[in-house]
């Protein structure tokens, strides 16, 4: 087969997806499923819509195009505040997209407006992550600005935490964004239908058993690729989380020693490192590197150690006469790693 190359299991991943749909639903909690990691694979979105999500999220109008072109025609979000020059193209393909300026919002009625279609927002409040986000003193002002904009509809308003600066999802931050909604609902005599509570770092807070009140909507992409909750990256129980793998191929097998010699200064990304004598190894070189990978994101197989990797190899110290060349070597991803290898034109993507 051809390598380098990146595999999903699909059966995996809708099972991932199917389970946390089925924990979240019975506190009223919908599951936007989140594609951006995947360029908006056509392949994934359909494992995540049979598995029960309704909306699908992505950060790229890009990979909203692409769905939209692989005639996927659930609901789309689009979840990074659109560019204003992109406006058109955002109501044309989107049908939501989160929003913090008013302009931006102003550009989107306008496009709206020339399209003949109306186009749904959530405004999102910042809680904390200082990401994107509306201060919460301000939401009230916004609303009611872009109430008054045609063709624009106010779905709900959403958050974003654990994203910049690890900032935990719990009872006091989610309890601010339903009074934010009660207290909207209250003032304008409007119904807000979405409250959109975060990633996948607010399962461990939604599933706690907690009181999640206003909260209907959880936009969820790593725990449903990789079965993990990101605030500690630990397992979630019943969860595939070896759902996707990334393979190199083996293109050097040689006893050498373990430490460098010559004089020492900078590597190819400016490091310096110093490499202890550990006698002889077994070291093997694999046709995959930065241009296709994270190597700080890769868990390697048992018995195989990343020594190193600069643009276009992996240097790893292998069992003795294992991985010969032409052999394989597989990996499993962390969420940096998926990025690298699904943007990179060199890595093969294979959903089986
Ligand atoms: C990427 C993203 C998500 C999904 O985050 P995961 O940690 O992959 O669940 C949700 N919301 C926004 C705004 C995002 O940018």
């Amino acid at each position: 087969m051809t390598a380098p190359r990146i595999e999903f299991d699909l059966h995996k991943i809708h099972h991932n997806a199917r389970i946390l749909v089925k924990r979240l639903a019975p506190k009223g909690i919908s599951v936007t499923g989140v594609t951006k990691a995947t360029l908006g694979s056509p392949e994934i979105a359909g494992a995540m819509l049979r598995a029960g999500v309704r909306t699908l999220g992505d950060s790229r109008i890009h990979n909203i195009e692409t769905m939209r072109d692989a005639s996927i025609i659930t609901s789309m979000m689009l979840l990074r505040s659109p560019m204003i020059s992109e406006a058109s193209q955002v109501v044309r393909h989107a049908d939501l997209s989160c929003n913090t300026e008013i302009s931006v919002i102003k550009a989107l009625s306008i496009a709206a407006l020339k399209a003949r279609k109306t186009h749904e927002i959530i405004l999102m409040v910042e809680l904390g992550d200082l990401r994107e986000g509306i201060m919460p003193d301000a939401l009230l002002n916004t609303v009611e600005e872009a109430q008054r904009l045609p063709n624009i509809i106010i779905k709900g308003i959403g958050a974003n935490l654990a994203c910049r600066c690890g900032v935990t999802p719990d009872c006091r931050n989610m309890a601010e964004l339903s009074d934010l909604a009660d207290t909207i609902e209250a003032s304008l005599g409007m119904t807000l239908e979405m409250v959109s509570g975060g990633n996948s770092a607010n399962l461990q807070w939604a599933l706690s058993g907690v009181e999640t009140r206003r909260i209907n909507d959880l936009r969820l992409g790593e725990s449903i690729l990789l079965g993990l909750e990101t605030l500690h990256r630990q397992p979630i129980s019943g969860l595939y989380t070896d759902a996707i793998t990334v393979t190199g191929e083996v293109i050097e097998s040689k006893i050498k020693p373990s430490q460098p010699w010559g004089k020492i200064a900078q590597t190819a990304f400016g490091e310096t490192e110093t490499i202890g004598d550990r006698g002889l190894i077994s070291q093997s070189l694999l046709a995959m590197g930065r241009q296709e990978v994270d190597p700080d994101g890769l868990r390697p197989p048992p018995g195989v150690k990343i020594l190193g990797a600069s643009s276009d190899h992996l240097i790893l110290e292998v069992a003795h006469h294992e991985h010969p060349v032409g052999s394989e070597v597989s990996f499993q991803p962390n969420y940096s790693t998926i990025l690298y290898a699904m943007t990179s034109p060199f890595v093969m993507k294979c959903y089986h």
